[in-house]
């Protein structure tokens, strides 16, 4: 991941979303509003009115279980794929990545070293903050809420990754340049479908390629596809770690099947796609 070659984050003070730049501990705008750089090296950009709760986004707990899972091997797939459609995107010089919904950072990282270009990464969970900039000092991390109106300048980004997050669609199209792309990895149907068989006992269909296609229309189109899966066996210490990454087996009989198995074999499988920004969207 690179150092920016050009301001990237916007303010996020209502009604200015004027450039923000970084002046040593600050992030500062032309009308002088100012935004702490905390300690570990990120910027919390939200707004109260943006807030939902005071302690929103993802815990602290559920962002140690995926980054273990992550450790274990798990979404290792998925990161190859994500890696190698994204190298096939032709970014302009300079042009930035940015990750609505970025977790620890784990992807984004992946993208902008196989890019060579810089990233921000936004996440509603500042203990998921805290994480990225620890482990990716020249990333830009930013606690910010994807569905409000983006801390981002306008048309400065080349590519736009929502790895199970959000899909902001009319502000990715005005944060992204006029061929810029944007890379969505969805949970396919049989995600997860072992843990969703033999412990949650549920079998409904996910949100698939058309909600999101028809979510996107009129400013996204579908440029290509493809699918990420692998089957690890996990012992009951990252079954436990998926159920809290996950939000799942929250009721108790759920805990107790999930508490009985010694191991499970499970599948990880997401649609990954790239969409274009339609001209003039
Ligand atoms: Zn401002």
């Amino acid at each position: 991941m690179q150092l920016p070659h050009q301001a990237l984050l916007a303010c996020s003070v209502r009604d200015c979303g004027a450039d923000l730049e970084r002046v040593q501990r600050l992030w500062r705008c032309s009308a002088g509003h100012c935004f702490d750089v905390a300690r570990s090296g990120y910027v919390n950009l939200l707004q109260p009115q943006d807030r939902r709760s005071l302690d929103a986004g993802d815990s602290r707990r559920t962002v140690e279980a995926r980054r273990a899972l992550l450790d274990a091997g798990f979404g290792a797939a998925l990161r190859q794929c994500v890696q190698t459609l994204a190298s096939t995107v032709a970014l302009e010089h300079g042009a930035a990545v940015v990750d609505f919904g970025c977790g620890d950072g784990h992807f984004l990282d992946a993208v902008c070293t196989a890019l060579g270009c810089a990233g921000v990464g936004l996440d509603l969970s500042p203990h998921a903050i805290e994480s990225a900039a620890k482990r990716h000092a020249h990333g830009i991390w930013v606690v910010a809420n994807a569905d409000r109106r983006l801390p981002l300048r306008t048309g400065v980004f080349g590519l736009a990754l929502s790895i199970d997050g959000r899909r902001p669609g009319a502000e990715a199209a005005r944060v992204l340049s006029e061929r810029g792309t944007w890379l969505i990895a969805i949970p396919a149907d049989d995600d997860l479908c072992e843990l969703r068989e033999t412990v949650l006992g549920e079998s409904r269909p996910r949100a698939g390629i058309e909600r999101v296609e028809a979510e996107l229309r009129g400013l996204f189109q579908l440029h290509e596809k493809r699918t990420a899966r692998a089957t690890l066996r996990l012992d009951r210490n990252d079954l436990e770690r998926l159920a809290l990454a996950t939000y799942r087996c929250a009721r108790r009989a759920e805990r107790e099947k999930l508490e009985s198995l010694t191991h499970l074999d499970v599948t990880t499988s997401h649609d990954v796609l790239l969409f274009r920004r339609m001209p003039g969207a």
